[in-house]
């Protein structure tokens, strides 16, 4: 094992996770010992990284927002991402309209099979809608309001709110730019070291990745339930699967076109933090990682990572996006409803929005989704029909979300001038000699 590059073991683990449960499901215990000696060790590896998440952001915003010396270079990095991030959403939710439309994966659910699957997952889809519905009822200002904190800790704690964290750690470090440089230099070094014990941090739970992977895939493989209804689905899933494919192929051509950076260096600098995408189906919780990455094996910046990601974590969700773009014209060709195309451009309005919206967690992307049918006038009971399948979807555009945001970053310091060799080669280079 140890010669082999990092993605290799990560992907060793997943597919001899999947093997475990395979042959568990075969015994009628299977399930229950996965569940109650494999997946805790699955749960204590995605928490570690939960746990990483909070501190990281603090001290790598604190660090490169102060490091920036200068306001208006923050503004300027700024106003950059959240435009950048706003072009690419747009790109992929046409991406996702353009695949469901020419393929038209709906069109061939018949009415029998709609009323089954309306049927079968009422239960989860009525949870859904009233989860969107304690979205929806909030005031246009909402989010704004969301966005400043009366509370750090709360704001840090277990169902806190990254962007809370976010907006304070960049106020923070906006504070330690506008005094005294001989009060600022302690606090800074102190972040300083913080940081660095934390990337050293993620380093260590990275050597436990393949056996967290291992028992992630074990415990969802051998829970999920019969995938019956899959064949219906299959050209849905192919149309989600197609746009987030030619979604990868729209960043490594702009990392390329912008940056000279080719698409395998790109892709394989990203490949652990888009393995652990899939397995956690969390980019919050795979955001250590990216950050790592991309400071380390990309290239960029801390001062651009550090501000670019946590940020593109929370707001920009391009798979997440194409997905939402693809399952409502999806849902409504099953429903034998023609969305035209006023209907259309505001799917990508609303998608865009949505994915703002959208915590980077698990299936929040299937709860923003009711919100969109309900903008479109599409009956949000269709939500049953994408159950069956939501989960490795959700998987596959968590790789999207994260690898947008990797991408995002690279375009972002380039602008700016802070893109340079990586600093590690080898992954094995930065391993702890323990
Ligand atoms: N799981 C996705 C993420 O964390 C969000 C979603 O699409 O449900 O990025």
């Amino acid at each position: 094992m140890k010669k082999l590059e990092l993605h290799w073991r990560i992907l060793i683990g997943m597919a001899l996770g999947v093997l475990f449960a395979l042959v568990m499901v075969q015994f009628d215990w299977g399930p229950k010992i996965v569940s109650d000696w494999i997946k805790p060790f699955g749960s204590i590896f995605i928490n570690s990284l939960k746990l990483i998440a909070v501190p990281l952001i603090l001290a790598s915003l604190i660090k490169g927002v102060s490091d920036l010396k200068d306001i208006s270079k923050l503004s300027k990095m700024g106003g950059r991402t959240i435009g950048i991030y706003i072009v690419t959403t747009v790109i992929a939710v046409s991406i996702g309209l353009a695949v469901v439309n020419i393929i038209q994966p709906g069109k061939s659910i018949t009415e029998e099979t709609r009323n089954e699957m309306v049927a079968n997952y009422k239960g989860e889809t009525d949870s859904r809608i009233a989860d969107a519905e304690k979205q929806r009822e909030s005031g246009p200002l909402q989010a704004l309001e969301d966005l400043v904190p009366s509370n750090i800790f709360k704001a840090a704690g277990d169902n806190g709110n990254m962007l809370q964290v976010i907006f304070f750690s960049i106020f923070f470090g906006i504070g330690l730019i506008l005094i005294p440089e001989e009060k600022a230099a302690p606090v800074k070094k102190f972040f300083d070291g913080f940081n660095e014990v934390i990337l050293k941090l993620i380093d260590l739970i990275m050597l436990a990745a393949p056996f967290g992977v291992f028992a992630l895939l074990a415990a969802l493989i051998a829970e999920s339930p019969s995938l019956e209804l899959f064949q219906a689905l299959a050209w849905y899933a192919v149309c989600v699967l197609l746009g987030l494919a030619l979604m990868i192929g729209v960043y490594v051509t702009l990392v390329y076109v912008f940056t000279k950076r080719t698409p395998s260096f790109f892709m394989k600098g990203m490949s652990p933090a888009q393995l652990l995408a899939f397995s956690t189906s969390s980019s919050a919780a795979t955001l250590p990682v990216t950050m790592e990455r991309v400071e380390e094996h990309l290239g960029v910046d801390e001062e651009v990572a550090s501000f670019v990601l946590p940020i593109g974590a929370t707001i920009n969700m391009d798979g997440t996006s194409l997905y939402q773009a693809v399952a409502a014209v999806f849902i409504a060709q099953a429903f034998g409803m023609d969305l035209n195309f006023t209907a259309q451009l505001g799917i990508v309005t609303t998608a865009t929005l949505a994915s703002i919206g959208t915590a980077a967690v698990p299936g929040a992307g299937m709860v923003m989704l009711v919100i969109i049918l309900a903008q479109a006038g599409i009956p949000e009971a269709g939500l049953a029909l994408i159950f069956a399948v939501d989960r490795p979807l959700d998987m596959c555009r968590t790789i999207v979300n994260v690898s947008g945001d990797a991408a995002v970053s690279m375009l972002v310091a380039k602008s700016v001038g802070k893109i340079g060799e990586p600093k590690i080669k080898n992954w094995d280079d930065n391993l702890p000699k323990v």
